[in-house]
């Protein structure tokens, strides 16, 4: 396959075979993956009604059909087709930050005890249980529906939330008939859960701030507490995936539609395959999206037991999702898998105070070294996206035979980083030497004009799915 560096972050994987356009992946050579999931990038070229691009995130690698960190348009008009491992498993995942109105020194004494309440305030784990057990059927249909908004009508929060959440709160478009009674039943028993391995609730502190008009309009300073959550559909969602990735298998030979990969199986947007699995994971994004808001809730009632500081949402933003977005007077299916939402400012989606600033985004790194907020900037080269995270080296098998569970929460303790993990396994899947640099991949994806950089978090604490 034939990479051709354009810029110092952006290389391209010219047309060949039966792509429709060029692969775009923004990257420096350092953080380049391995060539499978660059062969991904060129098999997502290979959709129909897929426009300008495949692109790929500074983040890429290797994932179920589409790789992790890709983004991909298709015109509806044109035929385009949606297709779930676009989207990815967990429907929704996503990040939100909330700040604290305190400063580390001020949290130090505290910090042992709050982490301990955080965990146990915090459901995680395969199974057990969430944090807002529902009295019926009816409800978790509100939750599809209505997502966060639902959670804070039923006093989860309070309307400045929404506000500060994409879609404030809830995607239209969910079809809760879309749901199978399976989904239904996997989804109903972990409303308000944290999930397992990747996800997490942590405990941080800014430490550098890059554009400082920019962090103090998100509410950010430096030495401020801050916690982030990272967690997204749980089984609800991954039901949904598995069961439509099934049924546009059998669909595509009726379509006429054929792709170098069965993972990659996909419907016309406008096809009632299409819209079922549409309809379906907008509701499993409701889902996601109440489901970070309840775990918030939880975390700012132990934080204001133990600091008596107050705990302000700065931003919710999904990082696996389709969407229907209007660009250049079409109208696109934009597949973002490992993928953030990166609005730029005076974009109409923005809430009026961030207007000027664009949308606030978050990129986890890992518990060891750091994370990073970053906002929206004119003129973003894909379909205002950027990266999720720092994005794996190491599969999970890899990561965990490298490290002992105890020996990495004694090696991250030791640095000052409480650690309450659920399972030691899931915690030594997650060593920070199974990921790129997450300061590089930010710096990569600021030069290849993606985002801009805001601020730089280290983790304090972390609650570990
Ligand atoms: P994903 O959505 O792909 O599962 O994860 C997104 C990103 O979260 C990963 O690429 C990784 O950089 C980051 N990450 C995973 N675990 C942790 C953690 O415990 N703390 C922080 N800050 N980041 C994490
Ligand atoms: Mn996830
Ligand atoms: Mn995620």
């Amino acid at each position: 396959m034939k990479l051709v560096q354009e810029t110092p972050f952006r290389f391209r994987i010219e047309r060949h075979g039966p792509m429709r356009v060029p692969g775009v992946v923004f990257t420096t050579p350092d953080l380049l993956p391995e060539e499978e999931a660059l062969r991904q990038v060129a098999n997502v070229a290979t959709l129909p009604g897929i426009v300008r691009a495949s692109y790929a995130m500074p983040d890429l690698h290797w994932g179920y059909g589409f790789p992790i960190g890709g983004v991909a348009a298709t015109d509806v008009a044109a035929g385009g087709v949606v297709s779930p491992g676009g989207v990815g498993f967990d429907i929704s995942c996503g990040v939100r930050l909330l700040a604290a109105d305190l400063l580390r020194e001020q949290l130090a004494p505290r910090l042992n005890r709050l982490m301990d309440e955080l965990d146990l305030a915090t459901p995680r784990g395969l199974g057990r249980g969430g944090v807002w057990p529902l009295p019926g059927s009816a409800q978790l249909g509100r939750v599809l529906r209505e997502g966060a908004r639902y959670a804070v009508e039923q006093g989860h929060g309070v309307p400045r939330d929404l506000d500060r959440c994409e879609d404030q709160g809830a995607v239209a478009g969910a079809d809760p008939a879309q749901v199978s009674g399976r989904a239904v039943e996997r989804g109903a028993v972990q409303v308000g859960s944290l999930g397992s391995g990747n996800h997490f609730l942590e405990v941080q502190a800014v430490t550098e701030i890059y554009d400082a008009e920019v962090a103090a309009a998100f509410g950010l300073r430096l030495g401020q507490v801050c916690v982030m959550i990272h967690c997204g559909s749980r089984g609800l969602g991954h039901q949904i995936c598995s069961e439509h990735v099934r049924s546009m298998d059998k669909a595509m030979a009726r379509y006429g539609i054929h792709v170098p990969d069965r993972q990659l199986a996909c419907a016309p947007v406008d096809s009632p395959e299409g819209r079922a699995y549409l309809g379906a994971m907008a509701a499993a994004a409701n889902y996601g999206r109440a489901n970070r808001q309840l775990l918030s809730e939880a975390a700012r009632r132990v934080f204001e037991r133990v600091t008596g500081a107050a705990l302000d949402l700065v931003y919710d933003v999904s990082h696996n999702m389709a969407k229907l977005e209007e660009h250049d007077g079409h109208r696109l299916c934009v597949h973002r898998k490992g993928a953030t939402l990166a609005l730029p400012p005076h974009h109409p989606g923005l809430p009026a105070d961030l207007a000027p600033f664009g949308q606030p985004v978050f990129i986890p790194g890992t518990m060891g070294t750091a994370s990073h907020v970053l906002t929206g900037v004119a003129d973003g080269p894909a379909f205002h996206s950027t990266c999720h995270g720092a994005g794996r080296v190491q599969s999970r098998h890899q990561a965990a035979r490298s490290i002992q569970g105890r020996d990495l929460r004694d090696r991250l303790e030791a640095r000052g980083i409480a650690v309450r993990a659920s399972s030691w396994r899931g915690l030594s899947e997650e060593t920070p030497t199974a990921y790129k640099d997450v300061d590089a991949v930010v710096a990569a994806g600021v030069g290849a004009g993606l985002c801009g950089n805001v601020a730089r978090l280290v983790p304090l604490g972390v609650v570990k799915g």
